[in-house]
């Protein structure tokens, strides 16, 4: 069995932002945060250690009430940003995974940084959330090495569950839009499909050195192969 494992943002889809502003406004509403200092990137890393890092940057205490706080803040806000800020599913991602779903060797998953709750929100949002049946995501792990090994076990649990099969490394594709998702799949000792449709150009994410460096999801039939090679 084959195990692909999609990052979500700027990979299957984009939110213009809806992210972004229920981040800012519940440090707003929440812990009383007007600004974020200089520029947070979120580009590639986890929920957990963006909050993490700007609690630290205003002297709040990261406890678990203050996490839960930000959580429930956060989930309730982005049900309204995501639909208010129009975003949508980025080139080639419906027909690729209805042709992914055709393929009964192939088991899909997600591994983001996304909260597993807001990564559902997202996912729902946009009508592609019953594709995925098990991910890693960034309610605990601060690093995304740590979501590469969470999602890799997850697949691992789904296999031996419906076709008593293991999930391996070697037959394991992570399809993300940053370095940072090429350096996780390295972690885990599996392949690496980058594509252009973040902020990484292509030139920056070959340098990363993934086995594929795409400019979209569009070019659907090389991606099945490459996914499915032995
Ligand atoms: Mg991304």
């Amino acid at each position: 069995m084959f195990v692909a494992l999609f990052d979500i943002d700027s990979t299957l889809l984009r939110t213009q932002g809806a992210g972004r502003a229920a981040f800012v406004e519940t440090f707003r509403a929440e812990f009383d945060i007007e600004r974020l200092h200089g520029e947070i990137s979120f580009a590639g890393r986890s929920d957990r250690a963006i909050v993490r890092e700007v609690l630290a940057q205003h002297g709040i205490e990261d406890r678990p009430g203050t996490w839960q706080r930000f959580v429930r803040g956060y989930l309730r806000r982005l049900e309204r940003t995501l639909v208010i800020r129009r975003g949508g599913l980025l080139p080639g991602v419906l027909p690729l995974l209805r042709a992914i779903r055709e393929r009964s060797d192939i088991a899909m998953g997600i591994l983001t940084g996304n909260i597993a709750a807001g990564a559902r929100l997202k996912l729902e949002h946009y009508g592609i959330d019953s594709f995925f049946d098990f991910g890693g995501y960034g309610d605990h792990h601060t690093d995304r090495g740590g979501i590469a090994v969470e999602a890799l076990g997850a697949a691992d649990a789904f296999l031996r569950t419906t076709h008593r099969r293991s999930a391996k490394p070697a037959l394991t594709t992570v399809i993300g839009d940053t370095p940072q998702d090429v350096q996780c799949a390295r972690s885990i000792a599996a392949r690496a499909i980058a594509v252009a449709t973040g902020n990484s150009s292509l030139s920056e994410l070959t340098a990363a050195a993934p086995d594929r460096a795409l400019p979209d999801l569009t070019d659907r039939d090389s991606i099945l192969s490459f996914i499915t090679a032995d």
